[in-house]
């Protein structure tokens, strides 16, 4: 066993810099996760370079691993053995308040670091903070008792299970919250490892017609979305993605539009607007642009839309989105495109952000 835990720090904006921590003592409700793969997503990318909170940060919120260590309380409430593979989710929730009592955990106070100076968050929690290990990037991480964790099946490998935060964000999004289903058309703008898990997500759901748009970087992309099951895609600056998806779907719309992209502002949210079916179609936005001059508000009741906040994922779509990995029925290795060791974990958030072959990236702390 190691002394000292090496992490990789954000010290401020784009910067980062290696620290080692003592290795924290384990009470009988706590336990040590030994990362395998750290994923790395848009959300990094963004607060990589405009980090939310000043101080030093070990990001680092899609975290698979082994339990290393852990006190027979841990053990018995979690219902997990010392060397199972687990996802935690990124969410340390209080488990007293309504949301948490409820099961939607994912919006309790206590783990939302935007409003609550103290929320607990892998990724997003100060290391300053004792026993410091609070993110991914790192080759340990503490988890207290709170801490929420998915026991990976047998035979899904450490790389494949960190795609299960975007895959289940897909369930999420797609199944639970915009109620894709069978013979459901769906709009996914965007072919990132998001718009991709999305589409798996919506095949296996039963949806009849399923089409992504990308832009013309995403030519690498939009092939793999084809190979997971999109009926067409559209490269967003070669051809009108309005009068594409008119003549796709005969004039009628799509049931869903759902926004996968990234710093596209607000022209994701008005081609769902348009996309969408002449009555009753469901959008569902993301946090990306704060201001929207000129909103269309009359248009959405004209066409008696329905807006949903994306909102991160529940309990259940975590561990549907296990079992959707553990089955096999997709190529989704076509996903896991890059690794970067802990020492490269500035390129691996950049990769992300960047050239057009990369789809999701695992940082691995122990190369
Ligand atoms: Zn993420
Ligand atoms: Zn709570």
């Amino acid at each position: 066993m190691v002394e000292k835990v090496q992490a990789a720090v954000r010290t401020g904006p784009s910067r980062t810099e290696f620290r080692e921590y003592p290795m924290p003592d384990i009470p009988e409700d706590g336990a040590l996760l030994k990362l395998e793969v750290a994923g790395i997503c848009g959300t990094d990318v963004k607060f990589y370079a405009k980090p939310p909170i000043t101080g030093d940060v070990i990001m680092g919120h899609e975290n698979i691993g082994i339990i290393d260590r852990a006190g027979s309380q841990f053990l018995e409430r979690k219902g997990v053995r010392e060397g199972d593979r687990v996802f935690v989710e990124h969410y340390v929730p209080c488990f007293k308040c309504q949301w948490c009592h409820q099961g939607d955990y994912r919006l309790c106070q206590g783990t939302d670091w935007r409003k609550n100076p103290d929320g607990l968050r892998y990724g997003y929690t100060s290391a300053e903070r004792a026993p410091h290990l609070w993110g991914g990037f790192a080759q340990y991480m503490y988890l207290p008792w709170n801490a929420v964790v998915h026991k990976v099946p047998d035979g899904v490998s450490a790389e494949l299970a960190g795609v299960v935060t975007p895959m289940a964000n897909g369930i999420q999004w797609a199944l639970f919250d915009c109620d894709v289903g069978y013979n459901s058309t769906v709009l996914i703008q965007g072919p990132g490892q998001q718009g991709l898990s999305q589409t798996v997500a919506c095949k296996q759901a039963g949806a009849s017609l399923i089409i992504v748009t990308g832009t013309k970087k995403d030519a690498a992309r939009l092939d793999v979305a084809k190979q997971l099951g999109a009926d067409h895609v559209i490269d967003v600056d070669a051809e009108d993605p309005i009068a594409r998806i008119a003549e796709i779907t005969g004039g009628e719309g799509v049931d869903v539009a759902l926004d996968c992209t990234a710093g596209a502002g607000t022209i994701p949210i008005l081609l769902g607007i348009e996309a969408l079916k002449r009555k009753g179609g469901t959008l569902l936005i993301q946090g990306e642009v704060a201001e929207f001059p000129n909103f269309p508000v009359g248009k959405i009741a004209n066409k008696y839309i329905t807006i949903k906040a994306a909102r991160g994922h529940n309990y259940r779509s975590c561990e549907l989105a296990l079992k959707q990995l553990a089955s096999d029925r997709f190529p989704l290795d076509l996903i896991t495109t890059h690794r970067f060791g802990l020492k490269d974990t500035d390129a691996a958030i950049k990769a992300v952000g960047g050239s057009e072959g990369v789809i999701h990236v695992s940082l691995m702390p122990w190369e």
